[in-house]
């Protein structure tokens, strides 16, 4: 009897190892997604642990933030002076406000 109880508690622990590592880098890739302005459903890779992880890591390290254009509201890198898709110019003062903007959501 105690041993099929040690059994199930075994079991118990191995599958939430399994979610640990399952939900880590949704939970972190959504939430750095936010800070970097892309897009979350880049977390749709966490459907696989693995991908899940690679997905994370990149948006995490591999990935510029991003910012909104004011104009046609593409998503363009926070550094951008003149946005790709309209040409839009962005000034200095609104290039800071977006670099503190990103700083503060690193927090
Ligand atoms: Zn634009």
């Amino acid at each position: 009897m105690k041993n099929a109880f040690d059994g199930s508690i075994g079991l118990f622990v191995v599958i939430l190892i399994i979610f640990f590592f399952w939900f880590i880098p949704i939970w972190y890739g959504i939430k750095w997604a936010k800070i970097k302005g892309v897009s979350k459903l880049w977390m749709l890779f966490g459907i696989h642990p693995m991908t899940g992880w690679i997905a994370f890591l990149i948006l995490r390290y591999g990935i510029d933030p991003r910012k909104q254009c004011d104009k046609c509201k593409e998503s363009i890198k926070i550094e951008a002076q003149i946005c790709r898709y309209c040409g839009n110019q962005i000034s200095q003062e609104e290039i800071d406000m977006a670099i503190r903007a990103f700083e503060d959501r690193k927090k």
